[in-house]
């Protein structure tokens, strides 16, 4: 379980996060939906370690998360850009968290977890390609697999579909929530989309300049929103 407690983080004058209160229970899958400049990517990168909050506090269980290191965390990210290594292989973009990862593996071990998330991922045919000789989608299902690897406990996605069509977008939501429930994995995703939030999430956190504005399961958001910003963001299908 994940808790942002009263969480503000500002950058020079600018409040990007404003007293955010937010739980993510074991295995749920939470869309924080909002316009650009929310405060979505800022309130990851503070879960993840990236960034520290200024003030409030961040728990993972009952441990605050100032106290455990980046690297023992156990997230697991993607993100839209997140580019794979262009000179590596899919397999060995897969590979690499295990390989400079504190976990000492052997090579046979490595090669038997990436056959699993090749299969889970279900990109058996294209280990031996090179990033550049893939999809778009095809690329976001290797760095998933990339991010798996580490078996985290957490999985953070910021806008893992961003850049790919309607079409391939669909295809890859229905695709992450059944491997998301397979491991039962907590899962926080970020997104501007409001279609790809109400779709795929067990809740969904609405936030505008920095704070919370609505949160509940998507039936709960589209049938009770609380404010002419909810009733409008939600209703945008662009
Ligand atoms: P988007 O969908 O555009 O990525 P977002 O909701 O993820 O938006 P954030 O990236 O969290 O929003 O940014 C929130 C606000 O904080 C924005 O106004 C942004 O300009 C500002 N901000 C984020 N990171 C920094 C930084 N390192 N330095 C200064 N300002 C920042």
């Amino acid at each position: 379980k994940i808790r942002l407690d009263q969480v503000v983080k500002s950058f020079d004058t600018f409040r990007a996060v404003h007293g955010v209160s937010l739980e993510v229970a074991s295995g749920e899958l939470v869309a924080l939906l909002g316009p650009s400049g929310s405060g979505k990517t800022t309130i990851l990168r503070m879960i993840a370690g990236l960034e520290y909050a200024d003030g409030g506090t961040i728990s993972f269980g009952n441990q605050d998360a100032t106290t455990i290191p980046v690297r023992e965390r156990g997230v697991g990210f993607v993100f839209q850009h997140y580019a794979l290594f262009p000179h590596m292989t899919v397999s060995e973009n897969i590979a690499f968290g295990m390989k400079v990862s504190k976990v000492k593996r052997s090579k046979k071990a490595i090669a038997d977890r990436v056959e699993e998330l090749l299969s889970l991922v279900q990109l058996e045919g294209l280990a031996d390609r090179f990033p550049n000789q893939i999809s778009g989608g095809q690329r976001q299902r290797v760095a998933l697999a990339r991010a798996l690897a580490v078996d985290p406990k957490v999985l953070l996605l910021d806008e893992p579909f961003g850049a790919l069509d309607a079409a391939v977008r669909r295809d890859l939501r229905i695709w992450l929530r059944a491997i998301q429930e397979k491991l039962g994995i907590t899962t926080l995703f970020v997104t501007h989309d409001q279609e790809e939030a109400l779709d795929l999430a067990d809740r969904v956190v609405i936030l505008n300049g920095g704070k919370i504005v609505q949160e509940g399961t998507p039936e709960d958001v589209t049938r009770r929103p609380n404010s002419a910003f909810v009733t409008r963001f939600l209703g945008d299908t662009n």
